[in-house]
């Protein structure tokens, strides 16, 4: 049977999302790996158009090669998003192994059959064993959209496998495979795979785009630490909640005469005291606490499910570590200090209400000399009267570090 212009529609359709990503490739977007793959997906079903009046397994190898090829190429470009280790002898073995399979089917016992499940199969068995590792460490929306795509593939590739194999009433004719049912099955789940993986990977490229475009926007150049945005963003998103259920500590911490600092130093020096003090405060504050740069030397630190006792424990580690540090780049003894306002979030009371009132304290540390911890119920009295101490911990001027 001739080839028609109907039939050339699905290498050509393959070739056309290959391109595309390629293409998009050029704009600065993660896709010309993908777009390879579908290419030379491509070339495989552009292959399978032509038919042969004689017997011969060469193109038959060939054109399966550049299929099974195509399909580890697009399982490489996966594995390389989530930086998983690819193996080489697995992709050489699995090739040298159709290979050897497709010539047997086709020599041996001149099956078209056999040769189309064994290749089917291989395909389905790179599909399996590069979408069950990233799907099960796939994080975000667009990791686990790619994952739903590659697992859909595997199950509908080892279903075809099955049903390939199974069914009875088969046109096995060497030569004529293109035009048999069996034939425009494969070409048309080729053409709909390959359609449904670059709208994956469009769609999953974009939201990349806007989560890095989002998570610049939310966090601050300098320290790399989330800004006010991104603390607000935060609030707002699921894991938000951590914060606005149980008990949450909130120390405001303020570099103690920064201006002093940037002015004998200058703002370079200035710049890396900043930096070091959002790492001293992100150290400190664990693996669940969440620091936020609001502004110039002021910082937030949010303590998720804290008592009192741990967050003043936190917070004169913070303090000490920061008078401690020694600063090589300048030739000075001088120690930095800093300030700190610690309020627990009451019962019904909002993050940004339990901000502000640590943000009073902070200003009642510095009234009482800086240097300190004013901890809550400091601010109902005048500062300098709570000195002593805050459920056994210091809480004002003058009272020893912890
Ligand atoms: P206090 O002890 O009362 O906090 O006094 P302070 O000097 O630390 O506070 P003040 O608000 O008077 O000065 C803060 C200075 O921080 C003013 C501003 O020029 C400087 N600053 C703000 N942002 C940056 C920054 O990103 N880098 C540097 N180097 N300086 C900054
Ligand atoms: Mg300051
Ligand atoms: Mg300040």
């Amino acid at each position: 049977m001739p080839v028609t212009l109907l039939n050339w529609i699905v290498p050509v359709t393959i070739l056309l999302c290959g391109a595309g990503l390629i293409s998009i490739g050029y704009l600065g977007f993660t896709t010309a790996r993908w777009g390879h793959a579908l290419c030379v997906l491509a070339v495989g079903y552009a292959l399978m158009l032509f038919e042969t009046d004689r017997f011969t397994p060469f193109k038959q190898i060939v054109e399966d090669n550049f299929i099974l090829l195509g399909i580890l190429l697009t399982c490489r470009a996966l594995q390389k998003r989530l930086n998983l280790k690819s193996s080489v002898p697995f992709d050489v073995a699995l090739m040298v192994s159709s290979t050897t399979m497709i010539a047997i089917s086709l020599v041996i016992f001149q099956s078209v059959r056999l040769e189309t499940f064994f290749v089917q199969a291989c395909c389905a068995l790179a599909l399996w064993t590069s979408a069950l590792p990233f799907s099960k460490l796939a994080r975000t929306r667009a990791d686990r959209l790619l994952a739903a795509t590659f697992l859909l593939f595997s199950m509908l590739l080892t279903f075809q496998c099955l049903l390939f194999i199974a069914a009875p009433d088969i046109d096995h004719v060497v030569g004529a495979w293109r035009s048999s049912i069996w034939g425009n099955l494969i070409q048309y789940t080729g053409l709909m795979g390959s359609i449904m993986l670059a709208f994956a990977v469009m769609a999953a490229t974009s939201w990349d785009t806007i989560e890095k475009y989002r998570a610049h926007a939310n966090t601050d150049p300098m320290t790399n630490l989330l800004n006010r945005r991104g603390l607000d963003a935060l609030l707002a998103s699921p894991r938000g909640r951590l914060f606005q259920n149980g008990s949450t500590a909130v120390i405001l911490a303020d570099i103690d005469r920064f201006k002093a600092i940037n002015d004998r130093f200058g703002h370079p020096f200035g710049d890396h005291v900043i930096t070091r003090f959002g790492a001293i405060l992100e150290a400190q504050a664990g693996p669940k606490g969440c620091v936020v740069r609001l502004g110039g030397e002021e910082f937030a630190v949010l303590l998720p499910g804290s008592s009192l006792d741990n967050a003043v424990a936190t917070a004169s580690r913070m303090q000490r570590a920061f008078a401690l540090e020694r600063w090589l780049h300048i030739e000075t003894d001088d120690q930095f200090t800093a300030s700190f306002g610690l309020a627990l979030v009451k019962d019904q009371e909002s993050i940004a209400d339990a901000i502000g009132r640590a943000d009073r304290l902070l200003y009642a540390a510095k009234r009482a000399g800086r240097d300190c911890i004013v901890v809550d119920h400091c601010l109902s009295t005048d500062c300098k009267d709570c000195r002593r101490e805050v459920n056994g911990y210091p809480a004002c001027p003058d009272a020893p570090s912890i």
